[in-house]
């Protein structure tokens, strides 16, 4: 529309400048090479114009053919372009199909093309890294640590594959490189500190987790185990600052169980009984454990009988919903000779599970209460017959322990000891495997 408006006016100048010329004409006379030319002023100006148009015009067409050239690679740039991002497109397809040898042919194709552009590097090492190629997956992700903008895609690529190379100081390389890039990226921080606790770099667990503020209860779990083991190396060396790292870890995040109990069993080993009674007292209401039975009992073993049952009955009392609340109540009636609250309290554990701990003292209840060898050799039977006790037990190799620890004492993994009893770890690691280390421990 503007434009239109402006050719309008642009007439009505011209034509106006014509018809004036038209009325206020003249004569111009040119003598040049032996030529006259006698013309009127209007046919002159008309005569410029079309010679400056035509001049015009032979110009343009030379340059034209003078960018034939030009404008050919241009046109072939263009269509390399758009071959390229056609290859891009199929490459991708086939990377979401996990279609690995499509991936590598759509990349090699795009790379001959784009050089080292970006997004053609992406895809070259995304598909070596399905093709299970990390040497060249390594290479395209170097390749790309040189852009700014895709430094952190390249650290978490060559990451991912030191992770399933499996090398420690790779990983905690980019790891580290990666975290402090991006700290609240997914599964950067977990990762690294696993290498952390697997290189047993308990310094340096310690300062991520301090940093570390994605999962509240992630880093207190993990800050726990940090305790944990750090307290073990000081027990040889000093007993205080074991007893006192482990202090800070409980008040920090009680939950996590083996703290507790070797707080409790080093206090009381160290002639803290009374400090130790009251952590036990004090973790009861949230985890009731067979370990912190065994040594509260020691705790109590010089009480009267009375004050021992009114303490147990006490533990009893903050959480009695679980079985090990009654199996301590059960074990106390029992040494007093109280055989029917022994067998009360013991039923009342049975309800909740039937271990074959819990079995063995039902025999034991009917030995003492001078029941038939029928009744006793029943209960015996059910203990071979039930579940097996929990334990801790590797998850990864099925070995059963006496203490928890970060790391299993048979195949080395980290993290994976947990309390669990035998029949639920057969569903994980397949029932032969289980029956079969099961067996080697006796
Ligand atoms: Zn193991």
């Amino acid at each position: 529309m503007l434009k239109l408006i402006f050719f309008l006016v642009f007439l009505a100048i011209f034509s106006s400048c014509f018809i004036w010329l038209a009325d206020n004409d003249g004569v111009i006379s040119v003598e040049w090479l032996g030529y006259q030319i006698d013309t009127n002023v209007t046919y002159a100006i008309l005569a410029i114009i079309i010679i400056f148009f035509a001049l015009m015009t032979i110009f343009r067409f030379f340059l034209f053919i003078i960018n034939i050239p030009t404008f050919l690679k241009r046109k072939q740039k263009i269509n390399n372009y758009e071959r390229s991002f056609l290859k891009l497109t199929e490459g991708f397809v086939a990377l979401s199909q996990g279609d690995s040898k499509a991936a590598c042919k759509s990349s090699e194709q795009v790379l001959k093309i784009m050089k080292n552009q970006p997004l053609a590097l992406i895809m070259a090492a995304k598909s070596a890294e399905l093709e299970g190629d990390t040497k060249k997956s390594e290479k395209h992700y170097s390749a790309l640590l040189e852009n700014k903008n895709t430094k952190f895609l390249a650290v978490k690529g060559l990451l991912d594959n030191a992770i399933l190379r499996n090398s420690i100081d790779d990983i905690v390389k980019y790891g580290e490189q990666a975290y402090k890039m991006n700290s609240d990226a997914p599964a950067i921080a977990p990762t690294l500190l696993h290498s952390y606790k697997v290189q047993k770099d308990w310094d340096k667990a310690e300062i991520l987790l301090k940093k570390y503020s994605g999962d509240e209860f992630f880093k207190n779990e993990e800050a726990a185990k940090i305790a944990y083991v750090k307290a073990q190396e000081f027990v040889e060396s000093d007993i205080g600052k074991a007893i006192s790292t482990l202090e800070n870890a409980y008040k920090k995040y009680p939950a996590f169980t083996p703290v507790v109990i070797l707080l409790a069993q080093l206090l009381f080993d160290f002639g803290k009984a009374k400090k130790a009674a009251n952590i036990i007292e004090s973790a009861w209401k949230n985890q009731p454990h067979p370990a912190l039975t065994e040594i509260y009992l020691k705790i109590i073993a010089n009480e009267k009988d009375k004050i021992k049952l009114k303490k147990v009955l006490k533990l009893n009392a903050s959480n009695p919903s679980l079985s090990e609340s009654n199996r301590i109540v059960a074990l106390i009636y029992l040494a007093n000779e109280d055989v029917e609250q022994a067998r009360n309290y013991a039923q009342l554990a049975l309800e909740h599970e039937e271990t074959s701990v819990l079995c063995n003292l039902m025999a034991e209840i009917a030995r003492k209460s001078g029941n038939s060898d029928y009744v006793i050799e029943t209960w015996l039977a059910r203990a071979g017959n039930a579940d097996s006790d929990p334990a801790w037990i590797c998850g990864k190799c099925g070995t059963k322990d006496k203490k928890w620890d970060l790391e299993c004492n048979e195949c080395e993994s980290i993290d994976s000891v947990r309390w669990i009893s035998i029949s639920s770890l057969s569903g994980e690691l397949g029932l032969k495997d289980v029956t079969r280390k099961v067996s080697l421990l006796g």
